[in-house]
């Protein structure tokens, strides 16, 4: 399973065309476990919290079924919030970008319902809604659901902890027996099992298994920064911590490639490796990694794989991964044989409820600190000069120095003024 790549799906070019383009290297673990299970048409009861890539595992195999020319509706989503039927009904027309006239709407209620009853008339192929609304448009006979093919729970524990159970069985008597049902679920206690026993058909329960973060000696911190402050907050870091060899971990793979173009141009240290690249160049930067001869490698969650650099002193999550599995991969990276390591999480905007996710199952503490201003950074430099200084004045002969400082005393400086000036020219050069 862990080999297993978007191209081994048996999916439409026209699919396979959108998932590049929104830049995706690899299936997410629910992905590689559902969706060709659910490609042969079985019922599924998945395990997976938001942030696992769900969304497109249940999404790639209904687009896959649909028959365009059928205009009634063949597939139907039911979530709990309206947010949640935005969300993932933009998930659809991402996705669906390369399939001409695939229609799909979002019904939810504070939404005027001629409008949807409008479009609803004019023919849709996904209906993405929430229970009280889905009654509604039955109940008024505007939304057919006899030609539904697929039926999805989306977060289905959430819409029980609701109170929508009522309406969702009685969303689902008014479809065929013969549908396929997806169930997804962050957690499937009995009464997930219930519904699933009374509306699945032998239901195949897949599950990624739950790996433990074995490092306690990491450090774990993370910082509420701007999707433009990002370079920035990874540079002050990298200047303060005063890193040897540091690994930062992109989403994508133009994002490495941009990420690495940054920092070289600001005169780190750095390079990077993903999936695009050959063997050997993947090799060539590895081994300089290694050596030190690079101290920063940014890579993709999938390039990295296999990486063990026995010295990595922190990793940065420049991205917060899409998979709470990833993050503990990836910081796993450091904090080796007993040594301590950090690992930084550059949070922007929503990114907030991913690291909300990875937080919950990670049990994890990770700390949130300001980003270090201009000033810290002066500082921080001044401190490491100085700590040089003196470890020179222990372990170095100075005499000849300390005449020609005696020199310039005569002429009416002070010691403390001179230290001061070639603090000044250290920091500037
Ligand atoms: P979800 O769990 O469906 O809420 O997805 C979380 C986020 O991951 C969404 O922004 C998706 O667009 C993104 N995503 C889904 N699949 C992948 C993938 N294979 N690689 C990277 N990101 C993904």
């Amino acid at each position: 399973m862990e080999d297993l790549r978007f191209e081994d799906f048996e999916i439409s070019d026209s699919i396979k065309k959108a998932i590049k383009k929104l830049g995706f290297d690899e299936p997410t673990p629910i992905q590689k476990l559902t969706i060709p299970v659910s490609l042969k048409g079985k019922d599924i009861i998945g395990q997976a919290q938001t942030g696992t890539g769900k969304t497109l595992a249940f999404a790639v195999p209904i687009l896959e079924k649909i028959f365009i020319k059928d205009t009634s509706p063949q597939a139907i989503v039911i979530c709990p919030t309206r947010e949640l039927c935005i969300q993932v009904a933009e998930e659809f027309a991402k996705l669906s970008t390369f399939m001409k006239k695939l229609y799909i709407l979002p019904i939810y209620g504070g939404q005027a319902i001629g409008r949807q009853i409008r479009v609803l008339n004019k023919g849709v192929h996904v209906v993405i809604g929430t229970p009280g609304r889905l009654i509604d448009h039955i109940e008024r006979k505007t939304l057919d659901l006899s030609g539904i093919e697929t039926v999805v729970l989306d977060e289905a524990d959430e819409m029980l902890d609701m109170g929508f159970r009522e309406d969702i069985e009685k969303i689902l008597k008014t479809t065929s027996k013969k549908r396929q049902t997806l169930l997804f679920s962050a957690t499937i206690p009995r009464q997930i099992m219930n519904l699933a026993k009374k509306y699945q058909n032998k239901p195949e329960l897949l599950k990624v298994p739950h790996h433990k973060l074995t490092a306690p000696d990491i450090e774990q911190i993370y910082y509420e920064t701007r999707e433009k402050m990002k370079l920035e907050t990874l540079t002050r870091l990298l200047d303060i911590y005063d890193l040897n060899l540091s690994l930062v971990f992109c989403n994508t793979k133009r994002r490495v490639d941009r990420l690495t173009r940054d920092l070289k141009a600001r005169g780190f240290s750095a390079d990077g490796i993903h999936g695009d690249m050959s063997q050997n160049q993947r090799d060539k930067v590895m081994n300089k990694f290694r050596k030190g001869k690079i101290e920063i490698l940014v890579a993709t969650d999938v390039a990295a794989r296999g990486i063990d650099v026995p010295n990595v002193e922190a990793v940065f999550n420049y991205d917060v991964p899409n998979d709470s599995e990833y993050y503990i991969h990836r910081i796993g990276r450091t904090g080796r044989a007993g040594k301590a390591g950090y690992a930084f999480t550059f949070v922007a905007g929503k990114e907030i409820y991913k690291l909300r996710d990875i937080r919950k199952y990670t049990k994890s503490t990770i700390k949130q600190e300001k980003i270090p201003s201009l000033r810290d950074i002066e500082n921080k430099k001044a401190n490491l000069i100085l700590e040089k200084v003196v470890e020179v004045i222990e372990n170095s002969n100075l005499d000849k120095n300390i005449k020609n400082v005696e020199e310039l005393m005569g002429e009416g400086y002070t010691s403390l003024d001179i230290a001061a000036a070639l603090l000044n020219m250290i920091k500037e050069k």
